[in-house]
């Protein structure tokens, strides 16, 4: 890689800061503009688990294993599955030397700008298009705001990605399905049978086509996600914790309880998909990662994993090819393979996980991701 390469990266996310962090750490510096006026703006979601060949290996090429295992919650790996009426139908307790352990979004993103020099990640900057120049570089602006030239923008900036236009024209599609995310602080103390239902790990509840899942988070923090197909501006005229039980009446009382619990704080994600086999042609001096270039419906929990492998991927590519474009080209042509599985698995989760057998489905998925041989 030619060492004065002017890199800039839209979106502060897993994704684009993985990638500056492994670029920084090989000496090469980069620019990430980000939209959100600081870290804390908003809360950034649930607890995640990267997996050791994808999650965890990006963070070892970006020399924060220690960083990682100081917020890796190991005792956190538990699944629970449930059925409406309260049934337990399977559960695995946490295995303390499971690889998967969880870490909450928000630690995960302050090691990863902890590892970051001042001033790389630009805040408060909401790109609102990007422009092409004579001699192939490629400006970044904000309103009236232009930032660059640079050699290589490389769209980080999810869903609705401002870049992806240039290189794709599908926009991600609506999958039907709502997550509306609710949240239960100080478990422990003030719940305690919460926490015991819910265990040290996951909880999952199905039944008539809906869901609740319900996640241990850092700080005796529980994140629940309620599922349910509505159209989109359901949320709009509902969203509401009364709703919210409204939707999951006749379910068993200590279910409900959930709702009961909660703080006052509820979100709807609307959840939305590229294709399966989303790609596009390379052009000179732009490309995706993550999200931006293949958003999926998070059943699989594979899109952290994902978007941080596209950031090692493209960093490394980036680093040992001399040649830009040659780089950018070697990671889209790998990328658009590998993450087609990935992309199937969670789309056929979207379409079945709430359907009249989901449970079926949901039990034979754990039994054979989960019991010991
Ligand atoms: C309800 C839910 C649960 C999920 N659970 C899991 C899970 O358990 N495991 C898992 O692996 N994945 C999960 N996912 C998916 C996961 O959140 C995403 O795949 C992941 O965050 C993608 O990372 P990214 O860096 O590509 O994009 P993002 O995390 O979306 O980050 C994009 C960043 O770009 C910024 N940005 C956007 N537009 C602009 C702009 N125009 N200018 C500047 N900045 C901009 C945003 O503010 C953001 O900081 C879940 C998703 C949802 C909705």
């Amino acid at each position: 890689m030619n060492t004065s390469l002017r890199i800039a990266i839209v979106g502060a996310g897993p994704g684009g800061l993985t990638l500056a962090r492994i670029l920084h750490r090989h000496g090469r510096a980069v620019s990430v503009f980000e939209r959100e006026r600081g870290p804390l703006e908003r809360p950034q979601g649930g607890t995640l688990d990267l997996h050791v060949e994808s999650g965890q290996l990006a963070l070892q090429q970006a020399g924060l294993e220690d960083a990682f295992k100081r917020i890796a919650r190991y005792d956190d790996q538990g699944s629970r599955l449930m059925d409406q009426h309260g049934r337990l139908l399977f559960e695995h307790p946490s295995p303390q030397d499971g690889d998967r352990p969880e870490v909450d979004r928000t630690q995960l993103r302050q090691i990863l700008l902890d590892s970051l020099p001042q001033g790389c990640v630009k805040w408060g900057i909401g790109i609102s298009e990007i422009r092409p120049m004579n001699d192939g570089c490629w400006t970044v602006h904000q309103g009236d705001t232009t930032h660059g030239p640079f050699d290589l923008v490389v769209g980080a900036d999810g869903a609705w990605s401002k870049v992806r236009p240039w290189l794709s024209p599908y926009q991600p599609q609506y999958s039907g399905l709502t997550f509306i995310e609710f949240g239960i602080d100080d478990v422990d103390l003030r719940y305690p049978h919460i926490a015991k239902l819910v265990g040290r790990g996951k909880l999952e509840v199905e039944g008539g086509a809906k869901a609740i899942i319900v996640q241990r988070n850092a700080n005796a923090h529980l994140r629940g996600y309620a599922i349910f197909r509505v159209p989109t501006e359901w949320a709009a005229n509902h969203l509401s914790l009364a709703a919210l039980k409204a939707q999951f009446a006749g379910w068993h009382p200590d279910i409900l309880g959930l709702f009961d619990a909660a703080n006052e704080t509820v979100l709807a994600r609307h959840i939305h998909a590229l294709p399966v086999g989303h790609r596009w042609s390379h052009r000179p001096g732009l490309t995706l990662i993550g999200d931006a270039a293949h958003l999926m419906s998070p059943f699989g929990g594979e899109g952290v994993n994902a978007a941080m492998l596209d950031a090692a991927e493209l960093a490394q590519h980036l680093l040992h090819t001399p040649d830009c474009s040659a780089a950018v080209q070697a990671y889209e042509n790998h990328m658009f393979e590998r993450v087609i599985p990935a992309a199937q698995g969670s789309a056929e989760g979207a379409a079945i996980q709430l359907s009249h057998d989901s449970l079926a489905l949901s039990l034979a998925h754990l039994h054979q991701h989960l019991t010991p041989q």
